[in-house]
């Protein structure tokens, strides 16, 4: 049994890693400030001896009483919305707040893993992206506030690992989603699900040509884990390589919701990627991980949780 602090632990995937540790038998501390993350996320664990909440924006120093084997780094804006309406929040988390984790897994010799982004790639140039591209990121644009913080977050974790001996481990996460996305998140499978289920056109933006690449949260959580467990300090990609366009994604949203929603074009956001897609060669190889999960079963059961909710 190890002792783990989740950071952004009730957000999205975060509350999903505290639930796995705690079912591994782990305790679980979990650092949230509430600013995208939710207390609904995890109120199912409120009570129990093996979890505690602390309110705790991470940008602060951050004062953990007794032993800490591992520290997952989670805590930032993730989604283009939140992040474009939070930039000084999201480059404060990514850079004050990894120094802040960092400095903390140095003192209590805990092992630490980053929440990196494929977004470090930028609008990438190379196509599927390979941990050793070094992306195409307009710094000064809109997104440059969340894809900085990252790769200035991959700097800082390097010169830990490399000066004080930190033992690090960076995963770039690709497009994730499955149940606890926030309806108003503003990311495309939640959008497109409430719209289908609430019979509202879909927003596709731009022409709808670009592509992503879509993980089920199950198997992202399996691959962090197995990373932490794993992996070396050197980048590792985590995401489903199965590379889809928008268009087709509102279709399939469109016929698994059984809705009569039509599609309805909106501008393409400033530097949004035209590509997406992860290789994962070095996961599959080093971590022995890949998804399992389809983008029909994965959707099916997010869907299944947005009816829940509504
Ligand atoms: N998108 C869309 N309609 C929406 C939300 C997003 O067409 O209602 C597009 C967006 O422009 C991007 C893709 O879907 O090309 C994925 O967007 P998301 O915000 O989920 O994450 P990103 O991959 O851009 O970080």
């Amino acid at each position: 049994m190890s002792r783990i602090l989740v950071t952004g632990g009730a957000g999205f995937i975060g509350s999903h890693l505290c639930e796995r540790l705690l079912a591994d038998g782990h305790q679980v501390l979990c650092a949230d400030n509430l600013l995208t993350g939710s207390l609904s996320n995890i109120e199912p664990f409120f009570g129990r001896g093996d979890f505690v909440f602390l309110k705790q924006d991470v940008t602060q120093f951050i004062h953990i009483p007794g032993p800490l084997d591992a520290i997952l780094h989670f805590a930032s804006p993730a989604s283009p919305v939140d992040y474009l309406k939070l930039p000084i929040q999201t480059l404060k988390v990514g850079a004050l707040g990894t120094h802040k984790v960092l400095g903390l897994a140095k003192e209590k010799a805990a092992k630490v893993l980053l929440a990196s982004t494929s977004e470090v790639y930028g609008d990438p140039q190379v196509h599927p992206q390979r941990e050793d591209y070094w992306g195409h990121v307009n710094p000064i644009g809109p997104r440059g506030v969340y894809d900085e913080a990252k790769r200035f977050a991959e700097a800082l974790v390097m010169a830990y690992h490399r000066s004080h001996g930190v033992d690090t481990r960076i995963v770039r996460i690709f497009n994730t989603y499955g149940p606890r996305m926030r309806a108003g998140d503003g990311r495309v499978v939640p959008n497109f699900i409430c719209q289908a289920l609430a019979g509202q056109d879909l927003t596709v933006y731009g022409d709808g040509k670009q592509t992503r690449s879509f993980c089920y949260i199950d198997d992202m959580v399996s691959g962090i884990l197995a990373a932490l467990d794993r992996a070396d300090s050197d980048p590792v990609n985590l995401g489903n390589p199965n590379e889809y366009n928008i268009l087709e994604l509102a279709e399939k949203i469109i016929a698994l919701c059984g809705s009569k929603s039509n599609l309805h074009h909106e501008g393409l956001p400033v530097d949004d990627p035209k590509v997406r897609q992860p290789d994962i060669g070095r996961a599959r190889s080093l971590l022995g991980w890949e998804p399992t999960v389809g983008l029909d079963e994965g959707l099916a059961r997010t869907i299944a949780f947005f009816k829940e909710q509504s």
